[in-house]
């Protein structure tokens, strides 16, 4: 199995957990197409996402692809307000292979560092204790069981395609090296 298909097998289970998650918290989520406030920033991935990213570019119109690539110039992308591949409408011009955190960001997750934690649009009006109290422990995604797992699909993907283990997502619009 190539390291982008093991990648791609670890999407697949992230979106099914994703997916039962989002039912299980749904009410109080906010996460729906067009919600983009979790893509105003220039986000970084690990070299596989960002390769990920790149393959699946590829495959898209080459008029997309120059739209895309273009948009580096951006003010607000080049300042780093906004992730290149976020549309005018909200949307994300690389959905099915987006990064992991756009994944994951919107219902509870959890991490040793910072305990449980979700996105501020969610879970309006409740503390920490209330949110407990409210969700099923089982529709809590572990960060750090999902990013163990990540880092080491990452290095094997590293041990083929040598480089920096993370770096900025527009570099997926680059060619690889
Ligand atoms: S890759 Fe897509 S979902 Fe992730 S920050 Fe960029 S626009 Fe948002």
């Amino acid at each position: 199995m190539t390291s982008l298909a093991e990648h791609a097998a670890l999407l697949a289970k992230v979106d099914a957990f994703s997916a039962a998650a989002e039912a299980a918290q749904g009410p109080w989520l906010a996460c729906r197409r067009g919600c983009d406030g979790c893509c105003r920033l220039r986000r970084t991935a690990w070299a596989v996402e960002v390769d990920a990213v790149r393959a699946h570019v590829q495959t898209l119109p080459p008029a997309r692809q120059a739209e895309l690539a273009a948009r580096r110039a951006d003010p607000a992308v080049a300042a780093g307000a906004r992730c290149v591949f976020l549309d005018a409408d909200g949307a994300c011009a690389v959905y099915p292979a987006r990064p992991v955190i756009c994944r994951t960001h919107g219902p509870v997750v959890t991490s040793a560092e910072g305990g449980l934690q979700w996105c501020d649009l969610g879970f309006v009006g409740l503390d920490v204790a209330a949110v407990a109290a409210q969700v099923d422990a089982s529709s809590v995604l572990d960060l750090d069981r999902l990013n163990t797992v990540l880092a080491v699909v990452n290095a094997r993907h590293l041990a083929r395609h040598p480089g920096p283990a993370r770096l900025p997502l527009d570099a997926a619009l680059e060619d690889s090296p």
